[in-house]
Parts: C-alpha cells; structure tokens; sequence
C-alpha cells in the first residue's frame, strides 16, 4: 500500500524526526482515526496539524542525516502525470450542513471561483509530467450538499465512495472532488489530505477535510474578520491540498521531495503575506506552496526550515 506516511516515516532528516515521534504518539491516541488501518487508495499529502509540523533541525539527530539535511531541499519529479488543469466541486457532507446559515460554502464557493488564474494557483505551474504542465486554470463547477452522517477521515475508500455517489468524474481526468466533512478532527493528527482513485473506472482526484471550528491545531489565525474561523481553517487547508493534488495527483507520484514532502507540505503553517488577493477578488490567509524556481533563485520566503522556497503568489 503506497502512503505518503511510510517515506515521511523512513526520512531521517533531522526535522522529520519530530514528525516521526508525532506519528507514532497519534496512533497511539487515535484508534478511530487510526492511519495504518486505513483501507483504500493512499492517502497523499496529508496536511498535519501545526503540533506536528516538523520544527527545523533536531538536536539529537546523527551526522549522517544532518548532512542529508544539508542537500538542495527542492521537490524532484518522479515520473508521474500532473493536473494540466482542475475541474473543481465541492461536497459539504453531514446532516448539519442541511440547517447551516454561516459563511463556510459561500465562501468556499468563492474560494474555489476566485482560485482560477489567481497568482496563488500559479505558485504551482512550473511543475510539469508526462501529460503536460500545470496551468493556473481551474474550472469549478459549485458544489453538493449531502446531509446524510459524515464520517472522519481516516479511510479514503469511504471518502471515495461518497464522492462516488454523487458525482460523476469529468471525462478530463482532472475532476477534483473537495469533501468538506462536518465531523470534528479530534484526536486525528491530520487536518486534511488528497488521493486518487476511479468512480466506475473513470478517475479523479479528492479531498477530505475535518470542521476545523475552534481547533487551534489546524488554525491559521485568520484576523482579517472578512471570514469565519472555521471558513479560514478550511481555505487555508484546501489551498495546500488542491495545490498538492496539482503538482503530485496520484500513483505514481509527480512532484515531492526527498522526505516525500509536496508542495503544500513544505511550506505548511508559514505565510507569505496577511491576505492573499484571488481572481474574483476575494482574500485570504493562505500559506504559501513551494517553488523549486523560487527557491533557487533566493526568491521565496522561509518555510518552518528557513528555506527561501516558498511563495504566495507569482
Ligand atoms: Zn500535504
């Protein structure tokens, strides 16, 4: 079973160090949620809480991964397809959604309106695989209310399966399906991911996400007061799985680097800017992706490693 967790595990890199003791205390606190009983296709670009994110270089680790900490930090290309474009929905799955009166699938509506050949979305389109390069346009085509009772996230063929159920997959291949479910994170160690897989034979990429309301550990501190936290929470996360889902889509992988970090990962919790302009106009406090180009030419900001490779725009 091909998951993003067992190259993140098998890193030694100083700073995954810290991830990996993080991994192992969430299995142990989170049986329902419980990522290696997983079951269905891999659970790519897991977006961890800011508890554990890893924090820069770890004292106690050994010359050898120091000195593998020290190599070019970018994300490699490994021979996989990329999303040349994105046709986007939306699912707000769970009977709460069917009585909800605040601003979560309004403004993600907006969110995914305002994302199509937004500077945002082009921190992405240096990116390039065996069916083409990535482009800024993305096509979103609104989303579905479904109150039937959500579940978390810890398996994706459930997941799949509701997407499945609601949706049939654009003939394009490059349908992605954003689950917005209304179960709480609590004891997951993940806000939100993306895969891979096929409705009926046809593929597509999806997302799941946690109601991160009132959860500090997927918070990204949004003051602006143009949103409410959880919508905040949500936009901030779905930026880094949908940009991930662009640059590293499926099996085999596209674009990630040496600890199997994506773009979204590796600038994961660090923000560019306090608002990040979209097409349609809307803003928001988004972290930036990871730019290979930009990280060459000293042109980003720092991740959480002090790496200059990440961006907001371009
Ligand atoms: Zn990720």
């Amino acid at each position: 079973m091909k998951m993003k967790l067992l190259p993140l595990l098998l890193c030694a890199t100083g700073m995954v160090f810290a991830q990996t003791a993080a991994v192992n205390q969430s299995e142990e606190t989170q049986a329902p949620e419980n990522l290696n009983v997983q079951s269905g296709p891999p659970m790519l670009g897991i977006h961890w809480t800011r508890d554990f994110q890893p924090n820069g270089r770890n004292d106690n680790a050994s010359p050898a991964a120091l000195a593998r900490a020290r190599r070019s930090p970018n994300m490699t290309y490994h021979g996989g397809k990329i999303m040349p474009t994105a046709v986007t929905q939306s699912i707000f799955w769970g009977t709460s959604w069917g009585s909800y009166s605040g601003d979560k699938i309004t403004g993600m509506d907006s969110w995914y309106i305002g994302f199509n050949l937004s500077n945002y979305a082009g921190t992405s389109d240096e990116y390039t695989g065996t069916n083409g390069k990535v482009t800024s346009i993305t096509n979103y085509l609104g989303h579905i209310v479904d109150t039937s009772a959500s579940s978390g996230g810890g398996n994706t063929q459930t997941i799949l399966n509701e997407v499945c159920k609601l949706v049939t997959p654009d003939s394009s291949g490059n349908g992605y399906y954003a689950v917005y479910s209304d179960t709480p994170r609590g004891n997951a160690g993940y806000c939100a991911w993306h895969s891979a897989g096929t409705c009926g034979g046809k593929p597509l990429q999806f997302a799941f996400f946690f109601k991160l309301d009132g959860d500090a550990g997927c918070d990204p501190g949004d003051t602006s007061g143009l949103h409410s936290q959880g919508l905040a929470a949500i936009s901030n996360v779905s930026g880094h799985e949908l940009s991930e889902a662009r640059s590293d889509p499926s099996s085999p992988g596209a674009w990630y680097d040496s600890s199997g970090a994506e773009n979204g990962d590796k600038c994961a919790w660090t923000f560019g800017a306090p608002l990040v302009a979209f097409s349609n106009g809307s803003q928001w406090k988004i972290q930036g992706e990871w730019s290979n180009a930009a990280y060459t030419a000293g042109t980003g900001y720092p991740n959480s490693s002090g790496q200059k490779g990440c961006l907001s725009g371009k």
